[in-house]
């Protein structure tokens, strides 16, 4: 590695040292609690896959750069300079932990691992070493904000076909602007993923419970979150921050995506409020906007770890289950300690390249559905949903998996006679 870069890299690590990195960085004692925590080491139980070791691998870096010892004394302290083979290092720590948070919870200091993780991240792409797929897709979102005449026709016919669609299977409900889109002055502004099964079931339920809403241009998920580019996170959230503004919308409900729903929560000053798609089918049962019947069958709920454990949304879907199903069966160990479903930080956006680790990484997982005796596993969270998927496929789990918002929408009930006035 060419010394130009090595200092750079220095330089983009230090950019990362708040105090609270600080506290990450120093304080670990080794203790071993968040071991077996990690699902991806309790399902492989080999030590790189261990939190603290995946922390370790950042922490030699900082050691070697920023700390007395490390300097003068390197192989004392365990320092490490960085090089071609620390970064392909830092490649498989931080690209084989998905982010969930489970190991903090286990942690007597409160130690993210995650966030160490971030470092390890933004050096790779310092170094241009980053996964390319990843890097692929959040320029290309970054490239449709800059370009968004040149999306837009395409993307309106698109809607047009699922306007369509939805008028010939529910005539009555669909109303005459089934899927809203560019409404200045709408209260809601929500944000889907590319994908009728992320527009129509929540198309039936906002025009349902009589939202004034708008869909948004640009889909939820954010690649730059997942490569770890804090540049590129921020272009993706600044289209729709842009499109909530100018519409002048009092509320950006994002769809089942863990990962655009914890960044655009840790949104600051922003003119409208962040929500959940689940946080709002919550609110509409409360307030008797929509109503449901009950479905048949058995059901457990997946916790999307970037909307549960890291973003507290964890009372909202079993509300809204308690309306939707009688058989609802909890998983154990209970939501706050739920396994991650092992398809976070961007692993499951890398596809094939990733199936075979995330399969035996997430064994803990796929037995803790089987677990649960549910004939049906609902999850709020894209990602989630194709890992568990897979899963189903692998461990011939026999489940069906679910998005929770398809069952809120399978359940909604017409709206009486005299409410329609
Ligand atoms: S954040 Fe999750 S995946 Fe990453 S080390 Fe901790 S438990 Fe493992
Ligand atoms: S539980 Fe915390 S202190 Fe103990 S080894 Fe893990 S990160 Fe370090």
């Amino acid at each position: 590695m060419e010394a130009q870069l090595k200092n750079d890299l220095v330089n983009v690590f230090k950019s990362k040292l708040s105090s609270q990195m600080l506290l990450n960085l120093d304080t670990c004692s080794r203790c071993g609690l968040c071991t077996e925590a990690c699902h991806a080491y309790a399902s492989i139980p080999l030590v790189k896959y261990a939190p603290a070791y995946r922390a370790e691998v950042v922490r030699r870096i900082y050691k070697r750069s920023f700390t007395a010892q490390g300097k003068f004394a390197p192989v004392m302290g365990e320092a490490k300079e960085i090089t071609d083979a620390a970064l392909m290092e830092l490649k498989e720590a931080a690209f084989s932990c998905t982010g969930c948070r489970r190991c903090m919870v286990y942690c007597p200091f409160g130690i993210d691992t995650q966030q160490i993780m971030s470092i390890a991240k933004l050096l790779l792409v310092a170094a241009q070493a980053e996964p390319e797929t990843l890097s692929m897709l959040a320029d290309m979102s970054v490239s449709k904000g800059e370009n968004i005449d040149a999306f837009k026709e395409g993307f309106l016919s698109g809607i047009k076909r699922l306007e369509d669609q939805m008028i010939q299977t529910w005539r009555d409900e669909a109303g005459e602007d089934p899927i809203p889109t560019d409404v200045v002055g709408a209260d809601l502004l929500y944000v889907a993923l590319a994908g009728a099964h992320s527009i129509i079931p929540s198309a039936r339920i906002f025009n349902a419970a009589g939202e004034k809403w708008s869909l948004s241009f640009f889909e939820a998920v954010n690649f730059g979150a997942f490569v770890g580019d804090p540049t590129k996170t921020k272009l993706i959230l600044d289209r729709i921050v842009n499109e909530a503004k100018r519409l002048r919308v009092k509320e950006v409900c994002i769809c089942e995506c863990g990962t655009a729903v914890r960044v655009a929560k840790q949104l600051k000053g922003a003119p409208f409020k962040v929500v959940s798609l689940t946080e709002v089918h919550a609110r509409y049962i409360r307030q008797g906007r929509i109503r449901l019947k009950k479905l048949p069958g058995s059901y457990t709920y997946h916790d999307p770890c970037q909307i549960a454990r890291n973003g507290g949304v964890y009372d909202e879907p079993r509300y809204i289950l308690s309306h939707l199903v009688n058989d609802f069966r909890e998983m154990s160990p209970d939501p706050k300690y739920n396994w991650c479903c092992g398809g976070g930080g961007g692993l499951v956006a890398m596809g094939d390249e990733t199936l075979d680790f995330r399969m035996q990484s997430a064994k803990v997982k796929a037995d803790q559905v089987r677990g649960s005796g549910a004939d049906v596993v609902v999850t709020a969270c894209e990602n989630c949903h194709t890992q568990l998927s897979d899963l189903n496929k692998h461990y011939g789990l026999g489940k069906e998996v679910r998005f929770l918002s398809s069952l809120v929408a399978d359940a909604l009930l017409p709206e009486p006679q005299e409410a329609r006035g």
